[in-house]
């Protein structure tokens, strides 16, 4: 079964070639572009190739848990991607002001126009690009917000479960985090916050490990006044909202930017980074598309119903203003191609089409892009 799946994947509908084909880009006529997509391609190799052959394997799984419908719509993933070349002038676009017409390039550019994603949970291409997505607004929101507040990084833990526990244990910690955040100390303190759950595996024990990551705004006169709440108070609130007082492990610091950073603005975007780092992925693949099939399909099974219909981060308070102020789209179900606002698909001036085929991307097509045209 393995093989004959295997066989489909290789089978590319886009392109349709035998593995042996070059494929031909159909309007190829600018001997110049092939050199200009160099950054591209490198990119494509290192980034994109990678994540697809991962989402493949993570097909090859669901076919042999019979889930036949998410494998599916996971090797339909990223199978084809459109990158619109955008040609700077010392950092300005084409058409900007101060930029001549006749002035030559000085860098080029490519962001990603159109593509086909599955948003599968467990699909490393969709993780990826969510990860980059929530990044995005993390940082965007921080921009927004951040000298108006300190920061807290909170990390909440709970002892390890098993496979059976996993999903009581998550709806356990979801409401434990709202009496958390309704406690009458922490809320005197909390202006907002940003929130995602973890889960990693722990493969010699066979047990799961589900944890929050979140960082809290609070007042500027946090740190110096009787509004500081301790570590050790923190664990014991987290133990009461959870109630499992065999819960030893809270982690609270403070945001900090680099030290040597003098200037507010830098020291804002500084911070934003450091901030946006725990907008990670919610189960890196590596903990659940192993070598050993058999544990693959394990792993996956019990992550497929615990992952489903949950929310995976979230925002509140101030960050919830800000990420509405900003009219920022939905982190988890929100569009994973424009994840920055990255192409203004009037300033693009060629676009770059990619097929998958026998697991590697190729370019298929390079066409003009008119002004404001799709
Ligand atoms: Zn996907």
């Amino acid at each position: 079964m393995k093989s004959e799946k295997k066989e489909e994947l290789n089978n590319c509908e886009l392109l349709n070639p035998s593995c042996d084909d070059v494929v031909s880009p159909a309007h190829y006529n600018d001997t110049t572009s092939s050199l200009n997509c160099q950054s591209l391609e490198n990119e494509l190799k290192k980034k994109w190739i990678p994540k697809k052959l991962l989402s493949e394997r993570l097909v090859l799984c669901y076919y042999r848990l019979d889930l036949e419908k998410k494998a599916e719509r996971v090797v339909n993933c990223g199978t084809f991607l459109e990158f619109g070349r955008v040609e700077e002038l010392g950092g300005v676009p084409p058409g900007a002001p101060g930029r001549c017409s006749g002035d030559a390039p000085t860098s080029t550019n490519f962001k990603l126009h159109k593509a086909n994603f599955c948003r599968d949970r467990l699909c490393p291409m969709c993780s990826w690009r969510r990860s980059y997505k929530i990044f995005g607004q993390v940082s965007e929101i921080m921009n927004l917000i951040g000298s108006d507040y300190d920061f807290l990084f909170l990390t909440l833990t709970v002892p390890n479960c098993t496979a059976d526990e996993l999903v009581r244990t998550l709806n356990s910690m979801s409401k434990a985090w709202l009496n958390l955040v309704r406690h009458k100390r922490i809320k005197s303190i909390l202006k907002g916050f940003f929130k995602a759950l973890e889960i990693t595996y722990n493969k010699s024990a066979d047990t799961y490990h589900p944890h929050f990551h979140a960082v809290l705004a609070v007042p500027k006169r946090y740190f110096k006044s009787e509004l500081y709440i301790h570590r050790d108070e923190w664990l014991v609130m987290w133990q009461k909202a959870m109630n499992d007082y065999s819960i030893t492990q809270v982690d609270v610091r403070k945001a900090r930017s680099k030290k040597d950073l003098k200037f507010a603005d830098t020291a804002v975007s500084s911070l934003s980074s450091a901030v946006a780092e725990i907008a990670k992925y919610a189960v890196k693949s590596s903990d659940y598309l192993f070598d050993d099939e058999s544990l693959t399909d394990k792993v996956v099974s019990v992550l497929v119903p615990a992952l489903a219909g949950r929310r995976l981060c979230s925002f509140g308070g101030c960050f919830l203003k800000a990420h509405q102020v900003l009219q920022l789209d939905d982190a988890e179900d929100g569009d994973l191609i424009h994840i920055d606002g990255e192409l203004r698909s009037d300033i693009a001036v060629q676009i770059y089409r990619y097929g998958w085929s026998c697991g590697t991307y190729k370019l298929v097509e390079i066409r003009q892009k008119e002004k404001n045209s799709d």
